[in-house]
């Protein structure tokens, strides 16, 4: 049954040859939906007949947002380490540490709980598409307990066995290395699709992270990495080299990691709650932009460092902090995080794309930078099927 949206005073197709500049905008238009795809898009005047109709009342309409960055699967409670930050002490990837017991100790059922949870916050903000990752087991059972977990609720699931070196291997992180890229590796590959690596100061450094990319990457995984966070490192240049979707975080860069990821295929996913949340300098999205690089925004979404599911917050931010207009900001929160994932079917409005779409109680999707902190989401379609 195909189902008209008509009446949407500005559609994001984020495709230039249906409408105006690079979001593609097209007025007073309409989208319909067959099954779960989208089969027609244009102006209402020119709309099929459908079965179905429903009256957008001259809103906007964008395609669901592509949150390529989250860490899901985790237990326990970290709001004191955030109240301490706020009180002036600085952020470190040791916090980890402390998501990590809590995280072993926690059922199965509990974790599930959590991930269904904060998948569903995010739908009811607009999110259509949440990659997710392990992290936060580092032992063989607890990091393929995580992804099984994971998968049950995303299809865009990561190894991030290498988020830090696990407690029990703090004397030996080249053997820990060795376990994720053996055994690890092994009980983890068939639940995931890409392999991440915090390359960071206090984490892994780039031989270690360039030895678990390019084991990840035999094993059928595609890499994405935690890069350039917290200081300057190779983490950018490694994942350009190694052919990366993404970079993620790109917060302290120099030229030549700007120009590599402005060469490359790897996509510069900014994630704006971190900075926000750990009162950090934001990353410079203008600098990246005016390169020529493609530029994703994520959440980050986890319990240390970026508790938030919200991509319009993301939005907000990047408009106001990181150089970005409204229009790039809403591009890199839909098309960019499709790209960041290697999707084509998601992030855009377009016949033979999912119908993955987000209606604004609003005229304009400048609404979402415009009106920061306004919960806008009017209605969430998910492959088709009204979700919120
Ligand atoms: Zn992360």
């Amino acid at each position: 049954m195909a189902t008209a949206i008509t009446n949407i005073s500005s559609l994001v197709t984020n495709n230039p040859s249906l409408g105006r500049g690079p979001l593609g905008l097209i007025d007073d238009a309409a989208v319909v939906i067959d099954g779960d795809r989208i089969a027609w898009v244009g102006t209402t005047s020119k709309a099929p007949a459908t079965d179905s109709h429903i009256d957008a009342g001259g809103r906007a309409v964008l395609p669901g947002f592509v949150d390529s960055h989250s860490h899901l699967v985790f237990a326990g409670d970290r709001t004191a380490e955030f109240n301490a930050r706020m009180e002036g002490r600085a952020y470190s990837a040791g916090g980890i540490r402390t998501t990590v017991a809590a995280t072993r100790a926690a059922s199965d059922a509990e974790l599930e709980a959590t991930v269904a949870r904060y998948v569903a916050e995010a739908l009811r903000q607009g999110t259509t598409t949440m990659e997710t990752k392990s992290g936060y087991g580092l032992t063989v059972e607890d990091e393929a307990r995580a992804l099984r977990i994971a998968a049950r609720h995303t299809d865009e699931v990561t190894f991030l066995g290498a988020h830090i070196v696990a407690p029990e291997y703090a004397d030996d992180p080249a053997g820990y290395v060795d376990l994720v890229t053996g055994p690890m590796l092994d009980a983890c590959a068939p639940h995931a699709r890409w392999v991440d690596v915090f390359c960071e100061r206090g984490a892994f450094d780039g031989d270690q992270a360039r030895t678990i990319l390019t084991a990840g990457a035999a094993r059928g995984l595609t890499p994405r990495v935690h890069a350039n966070q917290l200081g300057p490192g190779p983490g950018v240049q490694l994942a350009v080299e190694l052919g990366a979707a993404s970079a993620d975080h790109c917060t302290h860069l120099t030229d030549a990691d700007v120009d590599a990821l402005a060469s490359g295929d790897t996509v510069a996913t900014l994630l704006p709650g971190a900075e926000f949340s750990t009162r950090a300098r934001y990353p410079d999205a203008r600098r990246l932009l005016d390169a020529g690089a493609t530029v994703a925004l994520s959440t980050d979404c986890n319990p240390g460092s970026s508790f938030t599911s919200s991509m319009p917050f993301c939005i907000a931010l990047a408009v106001r902090d990181m150089g970005m207009t409204p229009d790039e900001a809403v591009y890199a929160a839909t098309a960019g995080g499709a790209r960041a994932l290697r999707r084509t079917d998601v992030g855009r409005v377009a016949e033979g794309a999912r119908a993955d779409l987000l209606l604004l109680d609003a005229p304009s999707h400048v609404h979402l930078a415009y009106r920061p902190g306004v919960p806008l989401a009017s209605a969430v379609w998910r492959a088709g099927v009204k979700v919120a």
